[in-house]
């Protein structure tokens, strides 16, 4: 199964309805080390995406990703927004022209999108950010396309490797972000951003279908 611009809008969808479920947990998340809003940002940037696509209808998965980072980049005040949006940006073009996205595709659609949020956010790994997910599940996916694994089988090895890579961040010290002017005081708690990046994927992974 390969991914087509109709697959990347209902993986947008499926993004929107698990950041709408979770808007209050990321919130309270947030509160303990940041400034409680991330529910709040992803559920305004998320449902603006939405309402864009109610009025157009993307023709490429590159076109549906650049809709998305536009909108979010354009709609979220907080750190997330400009963070998520360049990471979908470079995603888009990673997805250059093409029809559809396969297992490979997609893979390196993953790892585009961390080299932007590491360009972006200059975090590394073990800050205490949503970078802590996305290596690990630019890695999974990786191996999982090299394996021969299809578009959603790599979605799927993805979101498997971020579910435990948030639950990871919960002991470290944050060194970027808002939760860094807490410093020790950050350690025992999972990061909001990386929580949501987990949730994302793992909605991603189930519109492809696993
Ligand atoms: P803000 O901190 O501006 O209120 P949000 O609360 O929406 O924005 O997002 C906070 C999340 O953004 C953090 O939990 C973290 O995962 C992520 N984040 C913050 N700064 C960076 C950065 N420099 N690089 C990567 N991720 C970051
Ligand atoms: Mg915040
Ligand atoms: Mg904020």
């Amino acid at each position: 199964m390969s991914c087509t611009a109709d697959d990347v809008v209902a993986a947008l969808r499926a993004g929107a309805d698990v950041v709408a479920a979770h808007r209050g947990e990321l919130v309270e998340m947030d509160r303990e080390i940041g400034d409680a809003d991330h529910g709040e940002n992803m559920d305004r940037g998320f449902r603006a995406v939405m309402a864009k696509l109610d009025t157009s209808s993307p023709d490429t998965p590159a076109a549906a990703l650049k809709l998305a980072a536009t909108v979010l980049i354009s709609s979220v005040g907080g750190a997330s927004g400009p963070l998520y949006g360049t990471a979908l940006l470079r995603a888009a073009s990673a997805a250059g022209d093409a029809a559809e996205l396969d297992g490979p595709a997609v893979a390196a659609l993953l790892q585009s999108g961390l080299d932007g949020v590491v360009a972006r956010g200059h975090a590394e790994l073990g800050d205490k950010t949503m970078v802590d997910v996305l290596v690990p599940a630019a890695e999974a996916a990786g191996n999982a396309a090299e394996g021969g694994q299809d578009s959603a089988g790599v979605l799927r090895s993805a979101a498997q490797a971020a579910q435990e890579a948030a639950e990871n961040t919960r002991p470290l010290v944050a060194r970027k972000g808002r939760a860094s002017y807490l410093g020790e005081r950050s350690a025992g708690h999972v990061d909001p951003g990386a929580r949501s990046t987990a949730l994302l994927l793992g909605a991603f992974a189930e519109s492809a279908g696993v």
